[in-house]
């Protein structure tokens, strides 16, 4: 007899997993399929930041979201280390924005000129920086200081939101989703390698490979690979009081478990060929990224020359045009959700990502929740070619 499900999920990173959660939470008969492990994909491979500063969000829903998004993970952390009984190293940090240079300090000030009527920060000049960590460079020209940030580890994120879905019954079961059964213009089902398996909503949460199971709806799903490195080091100093990024150079951040996570590479670092290399997700760690990284780094904290390498990380985030989520039903089909392209804030937005997928599948598809009405899919069906090159250079974290 055929396998069967209320809903099947495909892909077990942080936003296929939280998807399953909160419709198991509603009492969907749900099974999450993952071709590989949970947070082979680009979720393991993230810092985990939590931030509402930088570039990546912009007035109106797409900030509504981060901020709605952000204010929900206390409540979200708490439920999930009580399911699990896993640690998942939050931290809830003030965050410094740092300008080295005249580009950064105009940047900088040019975003906080609208982000600060949604959330407190203020500009703080270089004696405020160093009152606040003294070990900072002498080059620093001051920061923007905000009150409300956090940061957590990503993949311990993914694996409690698996586990506690699946102590709702929710099976996750490792097998790949080879294609989409459909009937007319409604998908109803997957199929695997060991079987098909029929539902009622299949959610495609599959990060950078979505563009696949897209093929299978005659719908070009716009997501591609951006290639993000970052290092773990261990520092003997005491751990760093609040979180640091600055535009050029990255983040800065003492996790709680003792180690020192800088980085990522992103867009700005890769001219325009470079930007898409390889074919698939790229999990190869370079050495011209572990030297920028360090040495930007170094730049920021003079102190880390004497710092060693734990861990060097890469992954691949799953990047969409616009750079925002790509969430929703999928023009002309019935029966299928996309849940997919959070670029390089996947772990920030995924849980919420979740929620409102999950809240719109029990509804019964009918409405669309307001939350998720700009990122619905259709804003790309007219869309022949999308040009990429502009969002992944854009990006900074
Ligand atoms: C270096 C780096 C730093 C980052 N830092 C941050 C940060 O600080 N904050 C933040 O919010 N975000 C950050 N990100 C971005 C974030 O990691 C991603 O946006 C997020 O992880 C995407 O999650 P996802 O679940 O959509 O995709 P993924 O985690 O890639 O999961 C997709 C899953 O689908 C599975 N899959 C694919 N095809 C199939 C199939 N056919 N059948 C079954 N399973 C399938 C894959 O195996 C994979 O496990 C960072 C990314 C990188 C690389």
């Amino acid at each position: 007899m055929a396998e069967t499900a209320d809903v099947v999920v495909v892909g077990a990173g942080v936003v296929g997993c939280s998807v399953a959660y909160y419709l198991s939470v509603l009492g969907a008969r749900v099974k999450l399929l993952e071709r590989e492990a949970i947070g082979s994909g680009a979720s393991a491979h993230a810092t985990g930041s939590l931030s509402l500063l930088g570039a990546e969000f912009s007035p109106g829903p797409s900030f509504e979201f981060a901020l709605t998004a952000y204010r929900e993970f206390p409540e979200l952390v708490q439920r999930l280390e009580e399911s699990t009984g896993m640690d998942l190293l939050y931290q809830r940090r003030p965050s410094l924005r740092l300008a080295l240079d005249e580009d950064e300090e105009y940047l900088i000030k040019d975003l906080m000129s609208w982000q600060q009527t949604h959330v407190a920060m203020k500009w703080i000049d270089q004696q405020n920086v160093h009152e606040i960590e003294p070990r900072l460079t002498q080059n620093v020209r001051g920061a923007v200081y905000e009150d409300e940030s956090a940061q957590l580890d990503s993949y311990r994120l993914n694996l409690s939101l698996a586990q506690a879905a699946e102590k709702l019954e929710c099976p996750l079961q490792l097998r790949e989703v080879t294609g989409l059964l459909t009937r007319g213009s409604r998908v109803v089902g997957v199929d695997t390698a060991t079987g098909e398996v029929s539902c009622d909503t299949v959610v495609i949460a599959a990060g950078t490979w979505s563009p696949r199971l897209g093929e299978f709806l005659d719908f070009s799903i716009p997501v591609t690979h951006l290639k993000g490195e970052r290092l773990m080091l261990r520092y003997g100093g005491a751990p760093l009081p609040v979180l640091i990024s600055s535009p050029k150079r990255g983040h800065m951040i003492s996790r709680l478990d003792g180690l020192l996570s800088v980085g990522s590479t992103g867009g700005r670092d890769y001219d325009q060929e470079d930007l898409f290399r390889g074919e698939d997700f790229d999990r190869q760690p370079t050495e011209a990224a572990k030297i920028e990284l360090l040495q930007r780094a170094i730049d920021v904290f003079p102190d880390l020359e004497e710092a060693e390498l734990v861990h060097h990380l890469a992954g691949s985030r799953p990047l969409s045009p616009d750079r925002m989520p790509i969430i929703g039903p999928v023009p002309g089909w019935d029966g299928v959700v996309l849940a997919t392209g959070h670029s390089t804030k996947g772990i920030h937005l995924g849980p919420l990502t979740g929620r409102v997928v999950a809240e719109y599948i029990h509804s019964g598809r009918c409405q669309v929740p307001s939350l998720m009405e700009a990122f619905l899919p259709q804003r790309f069906a007219a869309l022949a070619g999308a040009d990429f090159h502009a969002s992944g250079r854009l990006v900074e974290e």
